[in-house]
């Protein structure tokens, strides 16, 4: 695969409205896009730092995995994310090297990014996602 940079880290929070105004008023970014993905149960927020985006994720059910991820280890980072040029050919290599997929099929993330994530048994727990930009 063709990593070409890091897309967005992932960071877990229980409440954007108590989240935003840290990353705003005291390290002086700009929430610039607010989404809602129904099918991850989440409510996303978005911060550009350079190449870089920085995704808050505010769980929108109990069964969201962002809400057990809380429930578990509390607030924090959840994933890494890379930009890469192909996401199906990138987790067709991850599943060639032995990786295991969360998703076999990459789907649709937040600003319509093709997205795919590999298991974090598979990645030194880091739970990672393949983006790639839409056309
Ligand atoms: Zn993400």
């Amino acid at each position: 695969m063709n990593i070409t940079h890091i897309e967005h880290i992932g960071i877990a929070v229980k409440n954007l409205e108590e989240a935003i105004p840290y990353y705003e008023k005291v390290l002086g970014l700009k929430c610039y896009n607010i989404e809602e993905v129904a099918d991850q149960k989440v409510k996303t927020a978005f911060f550009k730092v350079g190449q870089t985006k920085i995704e808050l994720l505010e769980p929108t059910s109990e069964d969201s995995t962002i809400a057990k991820f809380i429930a578990n280890k509390g607030e924090g980072m959840h994933h890494i994310a890379f930009n890469v040029d192909n996401v199906t050919e990138a987790l067709t290599d991850a599943e060639a090297n032995g990786v295991r997929l969360i998703d076999k099929e990459p789907r649709k993330g937040a600003e319509n990014l093709q997205i795919g994530f590999l298991h974090p048994k598979s990645t030194c727990s880091v739970l990672t996602e393949l983006c790639q930009q839409p056309e």
